[in-house]
């Protein structure tokens, strides 16, 4: 499918928030395209296929609203089934012939005179009046820079990129990380590989999942009486939102996720030596909060060891750490994150005077009005940008709150008859400056740990500091006046 040489509206990346724009688009009559560099439709869904790779959020909240599925089979999804889901909703919509897959944005520099995006992408160039930038804060894997990687001649791979290829039975595997993508691939992987080192910077907090299949009485009631699904996940919505207010202002409020944090450590880890290291030295909610049944005991297998020493160095054939010892490795699997607070798209983006993202938020970070718009940036919106996560709950929560936002702006220009609306820097800074200033209180913050939620400034660009609700208030209606407004050009 050649790409048309105009489009009202370019949505980049074809994710949770892709699938939502589009369907909202439609809705709204607007015509609008999707370009993704993928192959296919998922994102991180599609992208993650390491074994174990669940999301950590129930699934009932980890959808979409105005898409229940009664079908899921378990509390917590595999990745498998999220992604047939997407799958399914985007193609029920009948969205899926305004994707382009395999297109990849290469650049995207906004015309101050034409008032519109001059686009080039890898399979030709186009103009569009707004561009939605839907490309997912946790999408390009993140390598860590440990002196002699690129030298290890075994097989290497990142979780978001699992090699299936190859094979690790009987293999001596590492894994370096301990994040949320670590914990769900060592308990896969434990049992085929013959030794597995697994290399801990940080201790993580781990809570119990309690993850179990619905029945068929479950899934038969929901589809008969859709409330009462809309009534579970309205319970999984407020359980989680629960956790706010210890997680933004009051951590003493987080003490008994610690005691169940400590609790899963002392049923999983029996040897005491082993707790030892494996007990977190922050405050819980700190770092993203890691959930698994199985990752402690897995940890304790007798072909695992945990190693705590830092990385010294790769070989060739293996690790070195700090106290000098190799331990050899056929298969290293890099579990180190995603460039949360510095993503690609960063340096492709060019606003107004030809600066790229990443120049206008050389000296203060990553920085959004709303979570969506930047000021120099006219008709950009990023579906998510800055500060619209919390780790607590679904992210979906957002990308529906936040699309609600883009299709009010478009709205808003049709009726106005605006060609172009960009963010005015004082609201911008105001927006700003009051989350951080709620950021302080935070666990986040005040944990004891560093994060990718923190960038290299220490501040957080990443995380929302109040309650769910407080978010989706502030983003209910696109609020014109907070913009500059141009007329069309004659
Ligand atoms: P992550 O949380 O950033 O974890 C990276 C891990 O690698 C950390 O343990 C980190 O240690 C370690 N690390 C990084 N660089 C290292 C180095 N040079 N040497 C040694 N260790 C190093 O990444 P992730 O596990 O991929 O998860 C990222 C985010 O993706 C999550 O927080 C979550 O939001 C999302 N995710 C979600 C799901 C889901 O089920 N929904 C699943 C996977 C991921 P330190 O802790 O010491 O920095």
């Amino acid at each position: 499918m050649t790409l048309p040489s105009h489009v009202d509206h370019l949505v980049v990346g074809a994710g949770f928030a892709g699938v939502a724009l589009a369907i909202g688009l439609q809705q709204d009559g607007e015509a609008f395209l999707v370009i993704e560099k993928d192959e296919s439709l998922g994102g991180t869904w599609w992208a993650n296929t390491y074994p174990g790779a669940t999301c950590d959020i129930p699934s009932h909240l980890y959808s979409f609203s105005f898409a229940p599925n009664p079908d899921w089979t378990h509390a917590y999804s595999p990745q498998a089934e999220i992604l047939a889901y997407l799958e399914k909703v985007a193609a029920e919509a009948g969205v899926l012939d305004r994707f382009h897959f395999g297109v990849e944005l290469l650049e995207a520099s906004w015309d101050d005179e034409a008032l519109l995006w001059r686009v080039r992408t890898s399979a030709g160039e186009l103009t569009s009046t707004t561009l939605i930038n839907a490309t997912g804060g946790l999408s390009a894997p993140k390598l860590p820079d440990i002196e002699g990687i690129e030298t290890f001649a075994g097989h290497l791979f990142h979780t978001a990129r699992w090699d299936h290829a190859v094979d690790l039975a009987g293999r001596r595997v590492a894994v370096i990380g301990t994040g949320a993508s670590a914990i769900q691939v060592v308990p896969a992987i434990q049992p085929e590989a013959g030794h597995l080192d697994v290399y801990q910077r940080s201790a993580p907090w781990v809570i119990p999942r309690g993850d179990h299949p619905f029945t068929t009485a479950q899934k038969r009631r929901w589809r008969r009486f859709p409330a009462l699904q809309r009534a579970y996940r309205a319970r999984l919505y407020y359980s989680h939102e629960a956790l706010v207010p210890g997680i933004t202002r009051w951590q003493r409020l987080n003490a008994p996720a610690e005691r169940l944090g400590r609790r899963n450590l002392a049923k999983g880890v029996p040897d005491p030596e082993l707790r030892a290291r494996l007990t977190p030295r922050f405050g819980i909610f700190c770092k993203r909060i890691l959930v698994s049944d199985d990752y402690y005991p897995a940890m304790s297998a007798a072909n695992v060891e945990v190693v705590t020493d830092p990385i010294a160095r790769v070989t060739p054939t293996g690790v070195v750490t700090c106290d000098g010892v190799e331990r050899p490795v056929d298969v290293l699997i890099v579990a180190t994150g995603f460039h949360a607070t510095d993503p690609p798209i960063r340096h492709l983006v060019r606003g107004r005077g030809g600066r790229t993202l990443a120049e206008a938020w050389s000296g203060t970070g990553m920085a959004t009005y709303k979570g969506t718009t930047v000021h120099g940036f006219p008709n950009l919106f990023s579906v998510l940008g800055a500060n619209t996560g919390q780790g607590h709950t679904s992210v979906i929560v957002y990308i529906e709150a936040l699309t609600g936002y883009v299709r009010d702006a478009i709205r808003t220009l049709r009726r106005g008859g605006y060609a172009a609306v960009e963010p005015r820097a004082d609201a911008q800074a105001r927006w700003n400056a009051d989350i951080q200033r709620r950021m302080r209180h935070t666990v986040w913050m005040r944990g004891g740990c560093t994060s990718w939620y923190l960038d290299d400034h220490g501040r957080n660009p990443t995380l929302w500091p109040r309650g769910t609700g407080a978010f989706r208030r502030a983003v209910r209606e696109f609020d014109v006046d907070a913009y500059d407004v141009r007329a069309a050009p004659r």
